[in-house]
């Protein structure tokens, strides 16, 4: 199942005990990063996050809270032996600005691959670098330069069921057979196929991840069923909406009822202004709008299970 670690919960810029937004995401020993702004590689080794086990990096857009840290991430992933390529998602066009930023990365031991990803539509990929049965989803947002949020959805593999076979009486030798999809003939006549030795219907594990945007409603339907929907809460005062709004961000409210809509399980905070010293101190009026809220702080680990 995958493993989840949100590394920093800061914008703008890191704060004593606040690094900046990123998310670790591992799934069995294979792991991908989602932006890197400063301090993001103290954060990864703080948290306990594995740096090694990284081979893509998602990045939403080119503000420095959100890239700056790269060159020493990349500096660090040399330094423990990496050797394999790392593959690098970004808006398109935008190139340019990580290769400025690797240029005082002197000699990295591992290739970098980019994969530019649309400005003004939806796109979905399998993240063969991790694991072929995860996609990723990428949509734009609505930021003050171009922004994508990401979803990570694990499609679970049907779970072969040996109490199910054994009921219906086929030999162990034909299990192989029926585990790789295909159906087998028992010596009585009877065709038994795949699916009903399966378990059926394992939902497939979506996290969705948006930040740095004003609210609007494709951002629920992007969420949509997700079992964790991390998500940006500049700051909790409603009367700081359109100020927010403008700037092309949200409040904690407006996360809440994105969630909602959504019909996410969860929801947890993140990208505190450097102003906001207690976001927590929103809860109890974040659990209306939304029950299962978290107003995280760093480091926040989570397994998400059936
Ligand atoms: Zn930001
Ligand atoms: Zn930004």
């Amino acid at each position: 199942m995958p493993e989840i670690c949100l590394l920093g919960t800061g914008g703008m810029m890191p704060l004593k005990n606040r690094w900046l937004t990123s998310l670790y995401y591992e799934y069995e020993g294979s792991a991908l990063l989602i932006d890197c702004g400063e301090g993001t590689q103290i954060a990864l080794a703080e948290s306990g996050a594995k740096i090694s086990r990284i081979n893509m990096l998602l990045l939403t857009h080119m503000h420095a809270d959100h890239v700056s840290g790269l060159p020493g991430f990349l500096l660090s992933l040399g330094n423990a032996s990496r050797t394999e390529p790392l593959t690098i998602c970004l808006p398109a066009g935008r190139v340019q600005t990580i290769r400025n930023l690797m240029s005082i990365c002197d000699r990295l031991p591992f290739e970098v691959i980019f994969h530019e990803l649309p400005i003004k539509e939806h796109c979905s990929f399998t993240a063969d670098m991790l694991d072929p049965l995860i996609t990723i989803e990428s949509m734009p947002v609505r930021h003050s330069t171009n922004c994508l949020g990401y979803s990570i959805t694990l499609n679970r593999k049907q779970e072969f069921q040996p109490e199910r076979a054994k009921e219906l009486g086929v030999p162990l030798k034909m299990w192989r057979v029926l585990h790789s999809g295909e159906s087998v003939t028992l010596e009585d006549g009877r065709v038994i196929t795949p699916d009903m030795v399966t378990l059926a219907n394992r939902s497939p594990i979506k996290v969705t991840y948006v930040t740095d945007t004003l609210p609007f409603p494709e951002i629920a339907a992007f969420a949509k069923g997700s079992r964790l929907f991390i998500c940006e809460g500049m700051y909790g005062d409603a009367e700081k909406k359109q100020s927010m709004n403008e700037k092309g961000h949200m409040l904690m409210q407006d996360a809440c009822r994105l969630a909602d809509e959504a019909g996410a399980d969860s929801l947890w905070l993140t990208h505190y202004s450097p102003a906001e010293m207690n976001p927590d101190r929103f809860s109890k009026e974040l659990k209306k709008l939304f029950p299962n809220v978290t107003v995280t702080s760093d480091g926040k680990w989570a397994e998400i299970k059936e």
